[in-house]
């Protein structure tokens, strides 16, 4: 069991500039306040995408199903990852004290039926709280089977799904990264003027396999994703995660601890970017060619922004007609607020209020930036206060997560997910024209009218009451 001053330690990112203020991504849920999911919940998910590891979770079979699989990301290859793994503990077991037999043999039927590149064992209350040591059985697990065995040691009363973040990305940091040396390049691939640069991306999860939207433009600047934890990654990636340049932070600040702990360790300078918009993505090109400080490279990235901009605004043009005006409120979970209002408004809509329930301080800042100073930022998502919200601001779309959609559907207001389950990538150039697609043809789908009129039978009982 993670011992408290492990626990303070993780809760304390000096990288992070809310560290100590009362609204941090680690602070204690009040009571009565919707907590969200525990810090097993919140590891899991963060490490879950690398594709070919075997994940084990430890603990009663509940737990296992509580967070599985439950983001839309997206992998190139390896599917292990899909198959859900749990040593299913029982009372007999906790009263027998078997839970560590169970996980030792867990580990190696995982190592028997699929070879794994490496298992994760992801620990939950019931074995922290009986005293399972999983870190030593990982340990012999590891010597007896030489197939990687990572302990993850993040039980669910630890703290929220931010502090389990955070524990995953320690454990990356601890365990993997730095036990292999990157492959060398093809022969051929550089030249005098153009040097191919290594770097990382962090918080990127690939959902809806957005990622590959980005990969071709930073392939084709000579820019080498060593590996993005933890979207379509593979654990000898992680691996190499030292050897980057640059590690890029995006989407959320969850596990700000891995950059701030290679910059610590390696020296690797890292930025907090995004790819949603136009500008965003124009930004996080540029600040990678900033950081890497290659004279060719800055001037490759100049010439594919050009150009890309160019290419774009043509293919958006059409969308922007039919999309110009229209009244948005977005509810964000994790996807960044600021960057998403950003994206909205270059395609003409108009954002009357947004969610600022996940943001940090920093998000709010930005977010008035754009839209001003009076901007309405709504801290209450419940059902009854978004669709008031539509309501009052004559709202034409509400773009929000999952669990709002039946909110939007039964009030009959056309709806876009935009959350981690959401069917379609968003990132880069070409996520930018998807979600212009996708907005236009959710707003002007024929089914709102058709739904908002009185029903029929409705019609039929008051013809025959008049
Ligand atoms: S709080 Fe504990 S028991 Fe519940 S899902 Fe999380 S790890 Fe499992």
């Amino acid at each position: 069991m993670m011992k408290s001053k492990d626990i303070a330690a993780l809760l304390d990112e000096p990288a992070c500039t809310h560290n100590k203020k009362e609204k941090s991504g680690c602070a204690r849920p009040k009571p009565g306040a919707s907590a969200g999911g525990c810090a097993f919940d919140g590891a899991q998910i963060a490490l879950l995408p690398i594709a070919d590891v075997a994940h084990i979770v430890h603990g009663s079979i509940a737990c296992a199903g509580s967070s599985w699989d439950n983001r839309g990301t997206r992998s190139s290859g390896a599917r292990l990852y899909k198959i859900g793994m749990t040593t299913d503990l029982t009372e007999q077991d906790v009263i027998m004290g078997r839970g560590e037999k169970r996980l030792f043999h867990s580990i190696k039927q995982a190592i028997d039926s699929y070879s794994p590149a490496a298992v994760f064992v992801y620990n939950t209350c019931i074995p922290a709280l009986i005293g399972d040591d999983i870190e030593a059985i990982c340990k012999s697990a590891q010597e007896r089977w030489g197939t990687p065995v990572v302990p993850i040691d993040c039980a669910g009363f630890y703290g929220t799904k931010n502090l389990g973040n955070r524990i995953a990305g320690d454990a990356m940091v601890k365990h993997v990264c730095g036990t292999r040396e990157p492959d060398p390049l093809p022969i051929g691939a550089e030249s005098d003027t153009f040097k191919v640069h290594d770097v990382n991306l962090v918080g990127e999860y690939n959902i809806a396999g957005e990622l590959w939207h980005v990969l071709p433009l930073l392939d084709h600047l000579g820019i080498r994703i060593l590996c993005t934890l933890s979207g379509d990654a593979r654990f000898h990636e992680v691996q190499t995660m030292h050897r980057a340049k640059v590690n890029m932070m995006v989407c959320s600040k969850a596990m700000l601890n891995v950059a701030r702990k290679l910059e610590d360790s390696f020296g690797t300078k890292w930025f907090e970017g995004s790819f949603y918009g136009v500008q965003d993505m124009n930004n996080a090109l540029r600040d990678f060619a900033r950081l890497i400080e290659d004279p060719y490279l800055t001037e490759r990235t100049e010439a594919l922004i050009a150009s890309e901009e160019a290419r774009i605004n043509k293919a958006l043009e059409p969308w922007r007609q039919r999309l110009k005006g229209k009244r948005v409120l977005l509810y964000t979970g994790g996807v960044k607020s600021w960057s998403i209002v950003s994206a909205l408004q270059d395609l003409g809509m108009t954002v009357v209020a947004t969610g600022t329930k996940k943001s940090t301080e920093e998000d709010k800042a930005r977010i008035r930036e754009i839209m001003g100073a009076d901007t309405k930022m709504v801290e209450d998502g419940s059902p009854r206060a978004l669709i008031d919200i539509v309501r009052e601001y004559k709202v034409d779309i509400l773009i929000a997560g999952g669990r709002n959609m039946y909110t939007a559907l039964k009030a009959r207001i056309p709806f876009l997910d935009i959350n981690q389950e959401r069917e379609f990538g968003y990132a880069g150039y070409e996520g930018m024209l998807e979600l212009a697609k996708q907005l236009a043809l959710t707003v002007e789908s024929p089914i709102w009218q058709a739904v908002r009129k009185p029903a029929p039978w409705a019609i039929a009982k008051e013809v025959s009451h008049g």
